[in-house]
């Protein structure tokens, strides 16, 4: 099986369309989703209604909670929740109703899927280095865990009880090792590099890739921006941050 790994694309077509493509040329038999489908872009029910039928492997992200009330607004920024209140205006009830049903984790023969930790998952806490993936790994019982939220791509590797990152983009997965991946976000990335981010998961080969790929940022802010959207959320998408 080849798994394509989304996340965090927050309503960002123009990411997630490009992206898709690439899945339909790499030949990805299955898509699993790290959460945060909605929330910062123009194009929440374009975006929700596509994961949807692509029957995606999807766990709550906290923007998707947010938006049926089940995770309160104060988590978020100023911008944050003005995304989050412009977007219930934009979906169906029978999509708050999905997302509220969305799960905080889920496990398959090959991974697991959680948007922030596995720890303490409804608290959606950002996972963002070695000192906050112990208790992760801990948990796993599976030597892969995907996860999402900080819309940075990174690799952990955890090995004889010692933790470290992986530098670089291509990975082999090793029988005496666990792995935490992010695959990086979609339709929002944070690490300085606006090209739409996803990872390719081979089960056959064992190997693990996070790919970038070039999309229409431009047409991306233009549309927040018509859409009365906060303007810093047109912006940096151009900056990957
Ligand atoms: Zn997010």
């Amino acid at each position: 099986m080849r798994y394509g790994i989304i996340s965090d694309i927050h309503g960002n077509l123009e990411a997630l369309e490009v992206v898709l493509n690439e899945c339909r040329k790499l030949k990805i038999g299955s898509l699993l989703c790290a959460g945060d489908i909605v929330g910062y872009g123009a194009n929440p029910k374009e975006c929700l209604d596509i994961v949807r039928k692509l029957k995606a492997v999807i766990v709550a992200g906290n923007h998707d909670w947010a938006i049926s009330g089940r995770l309160d607004a104060s988590y978020f920024t100023e911008d944050g929740k003005a995304a989050i209140m412009w977007t219930r205006t934009r979906i169906a009830l029978e999509d708050i109703a999905y997302m509220n049903d969305l799960p905080l984790c889920l496990k398959n023969k090959d991974c697991i899927l959680v948007h922030g930790t596995l720890n303490d998952p409804s608290h959606f806490i950002y996972l963002t280095d070695i000192s906050k993936a112990a208790a992760t790994f801990a948990l796993m019982d599976s030597p892969v865990c995907f996860v999402g939220h900080t819309h940075v791509p990174m690799v952990l590797i955890e090995r004889g009880g010692n933790i470290y990152k992986h530098e670089g983009t291509e990975l082999e997965i090793r029988p005496e090792c666990k792995y935490i991946i992010n695959p990086g976000s979609i339709g929002q990335p944070r690490d300085g590099n606006p090209l739409a981010s996803f990872g390719v998961y081979d089960t056959q080969m064992q190997t693990i890739e996070i790919r970038r790929v070039l999309y229409d940022v431009q047409k991306a802010q233009r549309k927040i921006i018509e859409a009365g959207l906060p303007k810093p959320l047109a912006l940096r998408l151009a900056q990957g941050e």
